[in-house]
């Protein structure tokens, strides 16, 4: 039943598809077509003719809109195989989303009538995501109004509810046509779900909205769905007047497939009030048209008046006749019904698989996002912990380098002099006792100086301390360059200093020892803010080969040195036993006296 609704809604609905920016002559023309669908439909193919000839002069959007055309005008002449190709090709051009949503809906429309319903729902999805991508509100209450009348003859009962309050919802206070076509198709959603009461009251709601917007076409729709709903309740007077009032009206505008839907159900009616005449002559009328799948409803009504009439009038042949003709339509759309039925569970199902899938996608979307994160997060750990590791190990480095120069600083700060630089005593004794070894072991020569500065308690007393410390550090300075790096330069206390001799043999102390004397002679004092004279007493002693250790021959340099001081200082005295002979008898004289 819902079915009689289709290609007026369909027709209704039509829409302006051409493209306004393209060539204004061929725009008109295609406007005329748009409009004759409505005023004058035979025009409408020799108007479509017309234009094909000048094919090559129009624009790609042109040639589009009168595909479109040419498709519709195909559908309704009944050849939905020619549309649906026309509409398979235009599909292919470059076209507007208003274009497209209107080929998605003639070619929903026409798969319905080809009872390709699979595809139908199929496409109707398709549809509907286009209409998410809509923006403006009219154009979307449009789509969905033809969306909901789609759902409408699909038997799709859950989304006509769905579409129809949304095309609702977008043409309140938008556009009066398509929310008298919401308010029809909402109405409608009632009459499938049984609900007579609401769809009586939203048909009574639409007629008055669509009469008092000047949409009487859509008041007869109005009507007849009272109609239908008065039928139901077995209101069969009110029915038979409304649906007589439905035919006036749609006479009017010549809608041949409602007038075919309208004679069967006043068959119907008229049958039911005993008047039998009236019922037969509109049966006839049905019964008269092809086998168009689009008449089938109609047909089996009417087949069925026909039947109960014959059986009334005892004519069993015609009456088992009719009876027949009415099985055969009823079980066609028995199967109809039953093949919507299945594209829809299908399409439900497909829809859930998809959603599933889907779901399944973002799940594993989101695994593939953490398991990003996670490696990652483990590509910043390792970058941390190889920076970590490459930082430990530099600061290590540097730690161990650091601590290695402490080392030897500390090193160099026990083994030297501050205030000089050169070896302490201590290990500057260490240092020539291990050389002093290696070479007895070759059985070379060791010498030893030891020098002392000459009367150094009156420069402290005559310039101060620091005068001294100036004193003592550039004695070691001009001393330095005069021996090798292998000799030993050390400080043994005070104003005392030693220099050890590895492979020198006792002319080369001399030579030495001569040489830094003159050096300590020649420093120019003024430097040091004091003129005053530096002068030193040396003492020279070389390994002879009794000397197991240096202690002998460091004891006969400080005789020598002893030597230097008695005999008047700045001056370079060599050991000889003499010296040691003449040191005793010193030592026996002064023990004499002071005893
Ligand atoms: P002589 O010629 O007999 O060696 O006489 P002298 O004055 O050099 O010897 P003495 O032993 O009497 O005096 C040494 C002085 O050296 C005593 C001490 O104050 C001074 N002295 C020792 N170490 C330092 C030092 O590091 N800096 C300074 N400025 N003076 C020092
Ligand atoms: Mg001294
Ligand atoms: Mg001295």
């Amino acid at each position: 039943m819902k079915r009689i609704v289709v290609l007026c809604f369909v027709i209704a609905l039509m829409h302006p598809v051409y493209a306004l920016e393209s060539r204004a002559n061929y725009d008109d023309e295609l406007s005329i077509i748009d409009k004759s669908f409505n005023s004058s439909p035979e025009k409408v193919e020799s108007l479509i003719d017309n234009l094909l000839s000048s094919w090559e002069e129009l624009t790609e959007q042109q040639q589009a809109s009168l595909m479109v055309y040419q498709a519709i005008q195909k559908s309704y002449k009944g050849d939905y195989w020619s549309s649906k190709e026309l509409l398979l090709q235009v599909q292919k051009y470059k076209v507007t989303d208003e274009l497209l949503i209107s080929i998605y809906q003639y070619q929903t429309a026409n798969l319905i009538a080809l009872r390709q319903y699979t595809e139908a729902f199929d496409l109707m999805a398709k549809y509907l995501e286009k209409i998410s991508s809509i923006h403006d509100i009219e154009t979307k209450a449009g789509a969905y109004v033809r969306l909901s009348n789609l759902a409408l003859n699909l038997d799709a009962n859950e989304e006509l509810r769905k579409y129809s309050s949304q095309a609702l919802l977008f043409a309140k206070g938008t556009n009066a046509k398509l929310y008298c076509f919401s308010l029809i198709l909402s109405a409608y959603a009632d009459y499938s779900e049984f609900k007579y009461s609401d769809a009586k009251e939203g048909f009574n709601q639409s007629k008055n909205f669509c009469d008092n917007n000047e949409l009487p076409l859509f008041g007869f729709v109005a009507e007849k769905g009272l109609a239908e709903i008065a039928i139901k309740t077995d209101d069969f007077e009110n029915a038979n007047r409304l649906l007589n009032n439905a035919l006036a009206g749609y006479k009017k505008f010549s809608y041949k497939t409602e007038i075919t839907s309208v004679y069967a159900l006043l068959a119907k009616t008229n049958f039911r009030l005993s008047q039998y005449s009236q019922a037969e002559e509109f049966a006839n009328k049905v019964m008269d048209l092809s086998d168009d799948p689009s008449h089938i409803v109609y047909k089996a009504i009417a087949a069925k008046v026909l039947s109960q009439r014959y059986f009334e009038l005892k004519q069993y042949q015609l009456a088992y006749d009719y009876l027949e003709s009415h099985q055969y339509y009823t079980n066609l759309i028995h199967d109809d019904t039953k093949a919507k039925a299945n594209a829809y569970q299908m399409a439900k199902f497909k829809h859930q698989e998809q959603a599933r899938e889907i779901a399944l996608l973002n799940q594993e979307r989101q695994l593939v996002e953490a398991q990003k994160e996670l490696d990652q997060a483990d590509r910043t750990n390792d970058v941390m912990i190889m920076t970590m590791l490459v930082g430990s190990v530099i600061f290590l480095s540097l730690f161990l380098l650091y601590s290695h120069r402490q080392k030897l600083r500390y090193r160099k700060l026990a083994l030297t002099d501050r205030l000089t630089g050169v070896y302490n005593r201590g290990a500057g004794q260490d240092f020539a006792e291990n050389e002093f070894v290696q070479v007895c072991m070759r059985k070379a020569h060791f010498s030893v100086v030891v020098l002392d500065l000459d009367l150094f308690k009156n420069i402290n007393d005559s310039f101060g301390h620091a005068t001294g410390d100036w004193t003592l550090k550039h004695v070691v300075s001009v001393i330095k360059p005069l021996i090798r790096d292998s000799d030993i330069l050390t400080r043994m206390g005070g104003e005392e200093f030693a220099l050890f001799l590895p492979y020198s043999c006792e002319q080369t102390a001399l030579k030495i020892a001569e040489r830094c004397k003159d050096a300590i002679e020649a420093i120019d004092t003024k430097y040091s803010g004091h003129l005053f004279n530096i002068t030193a007493s040396f003492g020279v002693s070389s390994n002879n080969r009794e000397d197991l250790s240096l202690d002998p021959v460091l004891k006969r340099a400080d005789i020598a040195l002893y030597a230097s001081k008695h005999s008047g200082r700045n001056r370079v005295t060599l050991y000889t036993p003499e010296l040691e002979l003449q040191c005793k008898s010193d030592e026996t004289q002064r023990s004499l006296i002071f005893n």
